[in-house]
This record gives structure tokens, C-alpha cells and sequence, in this order.
């Protein structure tokens, strides 16, 4: 598929989104409601400008219309199914066609290739194979490249590295978080990564990372690390991936139409603010979508990109709107602690972020690992540093955080998903 111009593009998408509404119109009942209520045709939605038309379709909607509302095909067509966690009310799923699942491959085979992998790579798969969509995601986006597929699933770190070391895997993918365990453990077993690895490419995310996470991976496996991004409601992985620039995520715009909206109006931003995720997916049979919310923040980059595919980029996640704290009513984002926390080199990169309710006022403590060394060793060394991120801190976020520096290995480590917030307000009421 080759696009020569912005112009291009947007008629493609027009075209795609004619057919997805005129396709949901007649197969789902949940679009059909939506008409109705908004006193629409599916005539009314000619292109992408007619789409402000529509409402946003929200993580709510989902779970009112648990477990099935929203398909669009008889239970026959349906070939898999996918969920969300649920940790903050009823879990939300997905279902996929043969057709989805296809598509959803070559998603992910293009966000793969995006990063420089072939079918002489090794990729092993370091995800939760099951309701969570990145095991299986990256498995057959791997496969449909070509990519030799190690899938060895999460957790059994110490036996990850061996395979590492005994099948010559030269990529792998887990929560960035994860990597920087894995990397810690290898050098724990002494492995060199240069000499015993051959590891080049890692591709992260499922949970907001930045610049200095990047580096440390990068610099613990001697590897170029990339950032993908995707939300289970929109597919799993495979919406969009940086490319060697390092800078931003491209997004397969002929498969997604975005929007950045007001997280709190609903007003769709113009060029370069930053604003709340909204996608229409263009390709799926059993799911339609129009106008998914995805809580997630960012803003798009509209100039073309050095690497020459045509679809535009997002900036990096700054978080979700649902990670959002509010302290003594500034919002402050978890990522913006982990870029300060990161970018001293006294620490490894992990913490725990703890907020609690002391009379009238919010406290935010930061407890932040230390190497032992310098956790036993001079004390005035420990409290300068301490002095000196509270400083950083303040200046980033605008609000007090008191810095509590512990031991290494104080902080639970996580085999997914890190749990860095502790948020001790919702307990207390
Ligand atoms: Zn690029």
C-alpha cells in the first residue's frame, strides 16, 4: 500500500469509513442504537469531518453491553476472544473474526519491520499469553514476518536469559519495566551481553515509559528499544510504533482514523495540542468502533517523518488520563516522576509512588532505590541526593514530594505490569 500525499490518505480513509458505517449500520445493533439516538443516517456519514457527527464510544459503553452487545456477526463468525483485566469494575471484551485476526497480523508483522526486524530475527515473546492481548499480538505479527517466534511467555526470568544465551535470540518484547528486571538479573549471572547475547532489537510498552527507561534498557542489553502502542478495545498492539527516528509513534492511519479531543469538553484539538486518544478503526467485522476513547494522552506531529512512510505520528505517552493524580489540585502524571527519577544515574529505575491524605492536605512520597553501596555508605552523599531530586521534583511537577531512598530490592518486582502508584486517598475515602 503505497500513499503519496496527506491528500491521499484521507480519501482512503473516507472511502474505509463509508464502508465501516454502512457495514455497522445493517450488522450492529449497538451502532443502530447510536443512530437512532443521535437521529442519524448512515447516509449522514459521508467522511472523516461527518464523524464529529457520532458520539465517542466509551470503556463504559463496553461494559454496559458486557460480554457481547457490542458484536456485529453471529457467534459462529467469531474466532477469538480477548478481555481487560477489570481491576476497576466488570472487564471489558473483544472478539475477533478469521478476517480481524488476519489483519490484526499484518498490523503487527508492519510494526515489527517498522523496527528494522526480518525474517532472520528471533523474537522472543516475553507476555502473558491469554485474555491479555500482547502474547498472542506479538506472536502472530512475528509469524507473519517471518521472525522465528521463542514463545516462552512471561515470568522464569533466570531461564528467559538462558534461552536468550542458547537459541541466539536477537529481539524480544515484555513491558519495559520487565526489561529493566531482565536486564539487572543478567548481569546479576554474569552474562555478557556483548559477547554471550545476540540480541539488537527490543520493541516495549503496555505501560507508559520514557527517555531514560529507554536508555537504561538500552544500555543493559546493548539493543535499540522502540516503543509500540495499542489498547485491546482497538486490537491489542499493532496501532503504532516508532520507527528508527526514535521520535514518536507512527500510527497506520489506513487502518485508524485519530482525533485528539479535551479529555474534559469532548472538543476535538487542533494541530500540536495534547489531548485524550480517539480512534476509529477501519478493518473490524466482529467489533465495529467509531470514536473510541482511549484515555490516553498525547497530541500528533504533523510534519512528515526523516524514514518516509507516509502516516503521521504521536508523541510518546505521557500517561493516562485515568493515571492522572491530582495533588493539592495540580495534575501530576507518574511519567514525569519516572523522566526525573531516570535521569540521575545514582538510580536503576525503581520506585514507588505513594500518595496519602494527612489532615486537610495530599502528601506525595517518592521511595526510590539506591544501589547498597551507597545506601550503607556515607550518609551526607545520601542526603544530598535526596535533597537534590526533591529539588528536580518540585521543579517538574510544581508540587512538594518527599523523597524516601531505600535499599535495592525494598520494591516488589513485577513480572507485567509494574504497580508504581499507591494511591492510599481512595482507601481513606
Ligand atoms: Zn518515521
Amino acid at each position: 500500500m503505497e500513499f503519496k500525499s496527506r491528500e491521499e490518505i484521507i480519501e482512503y480513509q473516507n472511502k474505509k469509513l463509508r464502508c465501516c458505517v454502512d457495514y455497522a449500520s445493517k450488522n450492529s445493533r449497538f451502532f443502530k442504537d447510536t443512530l437512532k439516538k443521535c437521529n442519524l443516517k448512515a447516509d449522514d456519514i459521508k467522511n472523516i469531518d461527518d464523524l464529529q457527527k457520532l458520539p465517542f464510544t466509551t470503556k463504559n459503553d463496553l461494559r454496559d453491553n458486557y460480554p457481547f452487545g457490542l458484536m456485529a456477526v453471529p457467534m459462529e463468525d467469531i474466532v477469538r476472544f480477548h478481555a481487560s483485566s477489570g481491576t476497576t469494575g466488570k472487564s471489558t471484551v473483544v472478539y475477533y473474526t478469521k478476517n480481524d485476526l488476519d489483519t490484526w497480523s499484518n498490523l503487527m508483522a508492519r510494526v515489527l519491520a517498522t523496527t528494522g526486524l526480518t525474517k532472520k530475527d528471533s523474537m522472543q515473546i516475553i507476555y502473558n499469553y491469554g485474555f491479555f492481548t500482547g502474547g498472542f499480538g506479538f506472536h502472530y505479527g512475528a509469524e507473519r514476518l517471518g521472525v522465528s517466534v521463542i514463545p516462552t511467555g512471561s515470568g522464569n526470568t533466570k531461564k528467559q536469559i538462558e534461552i536468550m544465551r542458547d537459541f541466539g535470540t536477537t529481539s524480544f518484547t515484555s513491558t519495559p519495566s520487565y526489561a529493566i528486571y531482565l536486564g539487572e538479573t543478567v548481569e546479576e549471572m554474569k552474562i555478557d551481553t556483548k559477547k554471550d547475547l545476540k540480541l539488537k532489537i527490543g520493541v516495549f510498552g503496555a505501560e507508559p515509559w520514557g527517555e531514560g527507561m529507554r536508555q537504561r534498557i538500552e544500555e543493559l542489553f546493548n539493543i535499540n528499544a522502540y516503543d509500540n502502542y495499542g489498547i485491546s478495545e482497538l486490537c491489542g498492539p499493532g496501532v503504532a510504533v516508532e520507527c528508527k527516528e526514535k521520535d514518536g509513534l507512527h500510527v497506520w492511519e489506513d487502518h485508524f482514523i485519530m482525533e485528539v479531543i479535551d479529555p474534559k469538553t469532548g472538543e476535538v484539538l487542533g494541530e500540536g495540542e495534547r489531548g485524550e486518544l480517539v480512534f476509529t478503526p477501519l478493518w473490524k467485522e466482529a467489533m465495529p468502533l467509531f470514536r473510541y476513547r482511549t484515555k490516553d494522552i498525547s497530541t500528533i506531529y504533523e510534519e512528515k517523518c526523516n524514514c518516509g512512510l507516509p502516516f503521521r505520528k504521536i508523541e510518546r505517552l505521557h500517561g493516562r488520563s485515568d493515571d492522572m493524580l491530582i495533588i493539592r489540585g495540580v495534575n501530576v502524571f507518574p511519567s514525569q516522576i519516572e523522566e526525573v527519577i531516570l535521569k540521575n544515574s545514582a538510580f536503576k529505575g525503581h520506585y514507588a509512588i505513594i500518595v496519602e491524605r494527612k489532615g486537610p492536605l495530599d502528601h506525595l512520597t517518592i521511595e526510590i532505590e539506591v544501589t547498597k553501596d551507597l545506601f550503607t555508605g556515607n550518609l551526607k552523599d545520601l542526603i544530598q541526593l535526596k535533597d537534590k531530586v526533591e529539588e528536580d521534583l518540585k521543579s517538574v511537577l510544581l508540587v512538594k514530594a518527599n523523597v524516601k531512598l531505600v535499599e535495592e530490592g525494598t520494591i516488589p518486582r513485577s513480572q507485567g505490569k509494574a504497580q508504581r502508584v499507591i494511591d492510599k486517598r481512595n482507601l481513606e475515602g
